[in-house]
């Protein structure tokens, strides 16, 4: 099944309501970047958000990055989405498996650790905005709740899961958020709560086979939707952004590089993708910097 998003207004427009299915683009992210259980929820849970948090950008040209930044095993994790439903990210450490004592759950709250999340909106070139809290439990759908709370002063109900299966594949991965809207009644806080309290963990749904707007329907009758689009983990690297890279380095580096690695190697950190640049085309760089220098 395809991954979708959907937002929605809910009990007569006081309630704003996204979800997002995700598990085939938290598939793409695991299988490129080769991640371990507990990397690979984490980053999922987070890629799950950054769709949810896209969407609620405003133009085309929006973008918005989130930065965890735990003492924990992860080392951090980085994501970028936007206004289309395209995300990409990536964890500092892809090798982490840490699992609860108690429960056999993936521990994502101990590999993210004590830290800080932060959102920065970009909208189009002008304005950077950027909000952060500290984590409240590092295993993301709360600190996302915490964060909704404290800078948009919405009281929001987040609900995030990956499922990873025993073959370290993504059986299934989404995210939910609620937002009551300024003009909430005393009654819709009861629904809502009430809806929460009962809610199957997100990955469940997503396994039971519900897309983004049918769970949607199923919660509320008086649904209105407003859009419906498909989410994809799409990195925008290509390779003159990789030689912008490369003509900013010092010739004598690029000439070590040619001589004794015969050619460099560049990963994109956000898709894993490589580059490579062979002696000839090292030489044309350090052509292209010594031109521009004669100018
Ligand atoms: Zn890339």
């Amino acid at each position: 099944m395809k991954d979708s998003v959907t937002r929605a207004l809910v009990l007569n427009q006081r309630v704003n309501i996204i979800v997002a299915t995700t598990t085939n683009l938290v598939q793409e992210a695991t299988t490129r970047h080769e991640l371990w259980p507990t990397s690979a929820t984490a980053l999922g849970r987070t890629l799950s958000m950054g769709v949810i948090m896209g969407v609620q950008l405003k133009n085309e040209d929006d973008q918005i990055t989130i930065r965890i930044d735990g003492d924990g095993p992860i080392g951090g994790v980085r994501v970028d989405a936007n206004r289309l439903g395209h995300v990409k990210g990536y964890v500092k450490n892809n090798e982490v498996l840490l699992i609860k004592e108690d429960t056999y759950k993936l521990d994502v709250g101990k590999a993210v650790g004590q830290g800080t999340l932060s959102v920065s909106r970009n909208y189009g070139l002008k304005n950077e905005y950027t909000s952060s809290i500290d984590l409240v439990s590092g295993e993301i759908g709360e600190d996302f709740a915490y964060y909704y709370l404290q800078s948009e002063q919405l009281p929001s109900a987040v609900s995030v899961g990956v499922l990873v299966d025993t073959d370290g594949t993504i059986k299934s991965a989404g995210a939910l958020l609620i937002q009551l809207l300024p003009d909430h009644t005393e009654e819709d806080i009861l629904i809502i709560e009430d809806i929460i309290t009962n809610l199957k963990p997100m990955s469940s749904l997503v396994l039971e086979g519900y897309t983004s707007q049918s769970l949607i329907e199923s919660l509320f009758d008086d649904a209105q939707i407003l859009e419906s689009i498909e989410p994809q983990f799409k990195c925008d690297c290509d390779r003159e952004q990789m030689e912008r890279v490369l003509l900013t380095l010092p010739i004598e580096d690029l000439d070590e590089l040619k001589n004794e690695d015969k050619g460099i190697n560049l990963e994109c950190q956000f898709c894993g993708e490589h580059y490579f640049f062979d002696e000839d085309q090292i030489d044309t760089l350090i052509e292209r910097i010594q031109n521009g220098k004669n100018i």
